[in-house]
């Protein structure tokens, strides 16, 4: 591709939206271009990008045998409607109204409509497993579009979906998306790793979920890994263990003392003089369902904080809230001496499995300027109690696996993938039955899996940078080598073209040979955009010594070849980067 007859435009700033590297270099290399919030342009060299990323996801997906389709982009109301979901996926799903009055939306995702395909097209576990993907663009009208490409509201997703008689075949099928995955992203150069990640409130813990995240410090996932016990999940579904603590067990009398105008746990904690651990953490909740709303009190370790989807999992309301004060005083519940001793009113308390029912805490004695000390869970309070995993993990805590035990470690991270089990849910909604093998009519299994293709640019290039510019993975990179020609006469320039072509048959090469620009201005380009290999021919060193400059992008080596070495050089050296 020559420079002189093409189209790109670098830029020496970035905008002011532009937050983190990927964002910015994208901008000032001249990659996308945006249009308004959240949507953007590719030009000729992101696009190049894109389709790598494309060409690699399709030879991973076949080679498991799962065949390419493609969807309409809008998809039909009803389908939504038919699955509860064009209510409950909210305003992140754009609809409107063809000009019959029919409802359509903008493809979100594309469960529904596969599932449609599906039910029309297969009646018998025969012709199951199945798999088939796509690569099409998504929207999400997010609240908030960031980081360019990497949180937009159109972008490009390649989904995949499988259909199965029973778990061990999606459980195999699983596995095999699994380790497609991984090719996918070892062979793009990316450094990721392997999450568990939540399901939400589906099943009964059956369901397997995978994310495949890049890692980066400015990556918006929270991950918690150990390298002692190898155990990676997303904060959101992580499981682990505080370190053991000291807990007063004397069982003494409950006692009600004053707390003059202290709120925070720390505050009562220092005043008490007890450790912050030894209180307990008391917030009210209001969990929200098409058909009903419900209040209740969670209970934390005091220095733990909640994980809501944790909490939202376990109540199964499809919204929950902490209720604000005024929800607080219209339920009669006291703002910072909450606790669930002497409420006042029946409410349902759920306690975290962190906090030993036989110790004795400090809670809010749910009146002003009051706290009960030596409150003793399973003395003081009537029945059987509702315990379940509601903290947060965090750095420092203990994690297992079967008896393996290490210390957890929380790292950031960008989910470029997604696999997950869906079980019988669309199928079901959707009424997509097929005969088994007794002939009896089951609703098949379903698997789904993504792969954000469009963030994956993005997120590569927040791993690979410096601060000149880009430094692409070779599978990935728009072109493999940045041919600059800083030639002055004639003569080299007709050389640089000589050699641009002897390149190029083999070759993918950028070929800089914009007539009017200074060696200095090539370079920064060349930098910016980041190139695996630069090639620089001109005068001075050509006509003195017969050489061609040679630079590795990633490490600066530098190196100067005769023209007979060139070919050969890249060529050992492409094999080195690939
Ligand atoms: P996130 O948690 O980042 O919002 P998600 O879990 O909602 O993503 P999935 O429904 O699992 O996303 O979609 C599959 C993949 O699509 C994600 O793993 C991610 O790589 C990509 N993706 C999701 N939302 C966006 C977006 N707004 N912009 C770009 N890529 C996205
Ligand atoms: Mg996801």
């Amino acid at each position: 591709m020559k420079l002189s007859s093409g189209f790109w435009q670098t830029y020496k700033e970035h905008p002011n939206d532009a937050t983190i590297a990927s964002h910015q270099l994208m901008i000032r290399a001249g990659l996308i271009h945006k249009s308004q919030a959240g949507l953007y342009n590719f030009l000729p060299f992101g696009l190049r990008a894109v389709q790598k990323v494309e060409k690699i996801i399709r030879e991973e997906m076949n080679k498991i045998g799962a065949m390419e389709v493609l969807m309409s982009f809008v998809t039909p109301g009803e389908l939504w409607q038919e699955s509860g979901r064009w209510d409950s996926m909210g305003g992140q799903m754009v609809r409107a109204k063809d000009r019959a009055g029919r409802d359509i939306c903008l493809s979100p995702t594309n469960e529904e409509a596969i599932t449609d395909i599906f039910r029309k097209t297969i009646k018998s576990y025969k012709q199951l497993p199945v798999s088939l993907y796509q690569i099409n663009i998504k929207f999400r009208d997010e609240i908030r579009p960031r980081f360019g490409i990497m949180r937009a509201r159109e972008f490009i997703m390649k989904d995949a979906y499988s259909f199965h008689e029973n778990w061990e075949s999606l459980d195999l099928v699983y596995a095999d998306f699994y380790r497609a995955y991984s090719n996918i992203f070892d062979r793009m150069g990316l450094n990721f790793i392997v999450v568990e990640a939540d399901a939400g409130a589906m099943g009964d813990g059956q369901n397997k979920t995978h994310e495949f995240q890049v890692l980066a410090k400015s990556g918006e996932d929270k991950v918690i890994v150990c390298e002692d016990c190898d155990y990676a999940a997303n904060i959101e579904k992580a499981v682990t263990f505080r370190k053991p603590l000291d807990f007063d067990n004397s069982g003494k009398e409950i006692e009600l003392v004053e707390t003059p105008n202290m709120a925070t746990i720390e505050e009562v904690s220092n005043f008490l003089k007890i450790k912050e651990h030894q209180s307990l953490k008391s917030l009210a909740y209001s969990g929200i369902s098409e058909d009903k709303e419900e209040v209740f009190l969670v209970l934390l370790l005091g220095d733990d904080e909640l994980n809501e989807i944790k909490l939202k999992n376990h109540v199964g309301h499809e919204h929950i809230k902490p209720l604000t004060e005024n929800e607080m005083m219209r339920e009669g519940l006291v703002k910072g001496q909450l606790g669930p001793y002497n409420l006042g009113k029946e409410m349902r308390v759920i306690f975290d499995a962190a906090i030993p029912l036989d110790g004795s805490f400090t809670t809010g004695a749910n009146k002003a300027d009051f706290h009960y000390m030596n409150f003793v869970p399973n003395r003081d309070l009537k029945g059987e109690l509702e315990v379940t995993d509601l903290r947060l993990s965090r750095a420092g805590d203990i994690c297992k696996i079967g008896d393996k035990e290490g210390e957890a470690t929380l790292i950031s991270g960008i989910e470029v993938g997604h696999i997950f089990q869906l079980g019988d849910k669309y199928t079901k909604a959707l009424d997509a039955k097929v005969l088994d093998r007794n002939g009896k009519t089951i609703y098949p299994l379903m698997g789904c899996y993504g792969i954000g293709v469009t963030r994956i640019v993005a997120a590569a290039i927040e791993q690979h940078h410096d601060e000149n510019g880009i430094i692409w993975p070779l599978a990935i990179a728009p072109f493999h080598i940045h041919f600059t020609s800083i030639a002055k006469s004639g003569e080299i320039k007709e050389l640089c073209d000589e050699v641009y072509e002897e390149m190029n048959k083999e070759f993918e090469v950028l070929y800089d040979d914009r007539p009017k620009l200074g060696p200095g201005f090539k370079f920064k380009d060349a930098d910016l955009l980041g190139l695996p290999i630069r090639v620089v021919l001109g005068e001075r060193d050509y006509k003195a010594d017969g050489l061609i400059e040679i630079t590795v992008r990633k490490t600066g080596e530098k190196r100067k070849v005769s023209k007979e070495d060139l070919i050969p050089t890249l060529r050992d050296l492409l094999k080195e980067l690939a």
